[in-house]
């Protein structure tokens, strides 16, 4: 088996310096949606610079710290260049043969029940096809072919809270330009710069033109810093504002009555549900003063067009993940405030404009009814600690980084058989439980194609892969040939499967060719407003205030404050909370310590404490700390600050340790978590945790 042969230069490269070509391609992180055009210069099929993309519509020019430093990949002494295998678990890795590790996982497959082999995909997957989900949807062909587990990514991250925002029935998002041009209040609730940069410039024009910026967050963020009004609220209680804005709409008649009759259900039930959802009772849950509560309703409900630009992960990773969204939702249906340009919810991680869609090269008419598990997290934890999965084929992830209750997960990766790790370097679950690790193919040296909300981005394939590296296609197309799947790979080339992957109206029908003709990028057909028609995503194709699913589930018909399941007590007092910062992304990179530029700024954990917190325990800003929670510890460095209210702790994710701290109970019930054509099954990130100096 060889990698495809290289493409030849087409108009998306040119001639650079010295006998250099310069090839427009994308940043390989996927901040969406931010992603960032970047022009990579190379000579003598080496890698020579990267540099932002001016000409790219979504970024112009901009490339971060950690887009600066993927070229940190290239000739990195860690990375991974060729497969290592052991015989147990026990002994060291040795380098191997990719004939042999190969035959040993497909053999593996062969005598495994079909249902008793999963793939499990992160983000480092999605290098060179976020918004178009080519690995995704290989990696789930592979599983429909034979019978195996296919998880679907979004359960460790965005997925929660789009179950509360697809009851509501507003999925779809208006784009960053339209925010920028038309909304004159926007609220950045839980949603960050670090998280989404491309979306500042947008920010800044609304900002010129009049608009007012309000932050609504755990702690004082990137975007808190640009914002005309900043809430800083006790982690979990966003529902709770939600609820108590919806009380003072209603009770001051604030509401769009007409709107409200023509395309919402369940007006009424809403408005006994908040009748006592008062601001002086979400003072109470949120820290917030019930004056600054009743202002923000007020200012969102009077202000035309307002948007909520809600965040896309981290908020949904603790109490109430999913009931916040909901709540949120139901804002933009209360006041009118969705369909026409400014107005509704804005850019939001894995979210989508209105129109956009994709070829579906997954194959589910093979799949066998009855052997898909729930796509729900602690259901995986448990079937791994059960010895139910033999074979487990992790593709660009680092598990016991990414799953909730990591103690749980890794007593399970012990008991799986085979554990099968693809990256650019080793990570922790690899290191400790992986009995077979795959050099990975790193995004110059495969071909790709990306999306944001607005544009479609060629990614060529400029370098041979490095060592004995591999692309998820390569490595799928041969165990499927080992494994006889007849009808697998039935496009005459790479070219033709990513051809295939994107051919949609929404794409104009995109080929491969046509992009490179057009240099690599183009304006997809989408709405810039969401919702334009005013059919919303539920059964009765209205806002659902009452959703009738949620009834049947079980989970209560309205939206409502949710159960507070991480509680402080005397003994774990601090409220956790975490998420992104601008010079990390998730486990990435070996959290980040395989490029030295990322490492150099953040070596271990940093957790953010309130002054008046660190006085209480004797602590000061940089000391080394303990952050313990009823399941595990945590060791760090002390961020003494008054960016985050006391009783309040953050720190950015991708930490292995961090979730030694998290719950990893369901959330959800199983029926619940595939309700909609993404997972929801997120486990309980949440915890209540106490800090001391070591
Ligand atoms: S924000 Fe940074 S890491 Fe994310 S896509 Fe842009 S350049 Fe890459």
């Amino acid at each position: 088996m060889s990698e495809p042969s290289l493409p030849a230069p087409g108009a998306i490269s040119r001639p650079g310096p010295e006998g250099s070509t310069v090839t427009r391609t994308m940043c390989p992180m996927s901040c969406h949606p931010t992603l960032c055009g970047m022009l990579a210069q190379t000579r003598d099929g080496q890698l020579q610079s990267v540099q932002g993309d001016a000409a790219n519509p979504d970024s112009r020019g901009f490339l971060c710290i950690r887009g600066q430093a993927s070229r940190e990949i290239f000739g990195n002494p860690d990375r991974l260049l060729q497969p290592l295998m052991r015989a147990r678990r026990d002994a060291a890795l040795e380098p191997a043969s990719w004939e042999a590790v190969l035959t040993r996982i497909s053999a593996s497959i062969r005598a495994s029940a079909p249902q008793a082999t999963a793939l499990w995909p992160g983000h480092g997957t999605a290098t060179t096809d976020y918004g178009t989900r080519i690995n995704g949807q290989l990696m789930a062909r592979f599983a429909n072919f034979t019978g195996a587990q296919f998880w679907s990514p979004p359960m460790v991250c965005w997925g929660l809270g789009g179950f509360g925002l697809g009851l509501t029935g507003v999925l779809e998002t208006n784009t960053k330009e339209d925010m920028g041009e038309h909304s004159q209040l926007i609220l950045l609730w839980g949603a960050n710069l670090a998280s989404q940069p491309n979306t500042a410039r947008h920010l800044i024009a609304a900002q010129r033109r009049g608009a007012r910026l309000v932050t609504i967050d755990v702690r004082h963020t990137e975007a808190a810093a640009k914002s005309d009004e900043v809430l800083l609220i006790r982690p979990g209680s966003d529902a709770a504002l939600a609820l108590a804005m919806m009380h003072v709409i209603i009770r001051d008649g604030l509401h769009d009555a007409a709107f409200i009759d023509q395309h919402t259900l369940g007006f009424e039930a809403l408005r006994e549900q908040v009748r006592d959802l008062s601001p002086q009772w979400a003072a109470g849950q949120t820290g917030l003063a019930a004056t600054r509560i009743e202002s923000l309703a007020h200012s969102y409900a009077r202000t035309r067009p307002a948007m909520i630009v809600l965040g896309g992960s981290s908020m949904h990773k603790g109490d109430n993940g999913w009931q916040a969204a909901r709540a949120i939702a139901c804002l933009p249906g209360l006041t009118g405030q969705i369909g026409v340009p400014g107005s509704g919810l804005g850019p939001r991680h894995g979210s989508a404009a209105h129109g956009r869609g994709l070829g579906n090269i997954s194959a589910p008419e093979k799949r066998v009814p009855g052997t898909a598990m729930p796509n729900q997290m602690s259901s995986i934890t448990q079937a791994l600690r059960e010895g139910r999965i033999d074979n487990l084929l992790l593709f660009g992830c680092n598990m016991l980084s990414s799953f909730a209750d990591s103690h749980a997960v890794a007593e399970g990766l012990r008991r799986t058989h085979l554990v099968v790790s693809h990256d650019l370097f080793l990570n922790d679950t690899a290191r400790a439980h992986a009995d077979i690790v795959l050099p990975a193919t790193a995004w110059l040296e495969e071909l790709g194609c990306k999306a944001t909300h607005t544009h479609l981005y060629l990614m060529p394939r400029v370098l041979a892969p490095a060592g004995q590296c591999r692309s998820v296609l390569a490595i799928l197309t041969e165990l499927a040939r080992q494994l006889q799947l007849q009808g697998f790979h039935p496009w005459a080339d790479e070219e033709a499967m990513v051809d295939a992957a994107l051919d949609h109206p929404a794409t104009g029908h995109a080929t491969v060719a046509a992009l490179r003709a057009e240099g690599g990028m183009r304006a997809l057909k989408v709405s810039p407003v969401a919702y334009p028609t005013y059919r919303f995503d539920t059964p009765s194709g209205r806002i659902e205030f009452f959703s009738a699913r949620a009834q049947a589930l079980g989970l209560g018909a309205l939206p409502g404050p949710g159960p507070q399941l991480a509680k402080a007590d005397e003994d774990y007092p601090l409220q956790l909370a975490q998420g992104r910062t601008l010079a990390h992304f998730h486990g990435f990179y070996d959290n980040g310590r395989a490029l030295p530029t990322l490492a150099r700024r953040e070596a271990e954990p940093h957790v953010w404490l309130s002054p008046a917190d660190a006085q209480a325990r004797g602590i000061s800003d940089g000391v080394a700390i303990r952050m313990s929670s009823a399941r595990g510890e945590l060791f760090g460095r002390a961020r003494v600050t008054d960016k985050i209210p006391a009783g309040s702790v953050w720190l950015r994710d991708g930490w292995p340790a961090l979730n030694r701290l998290t719950r990893g109970d369901a959330i959800l019930p199983d029926a619940a978590v595939d309700l909609f054509p993404f997972s929801a099954g997120q486990a309980h990130y949440g915890a209540a945790v106490q800090v001391q100096a070591c």
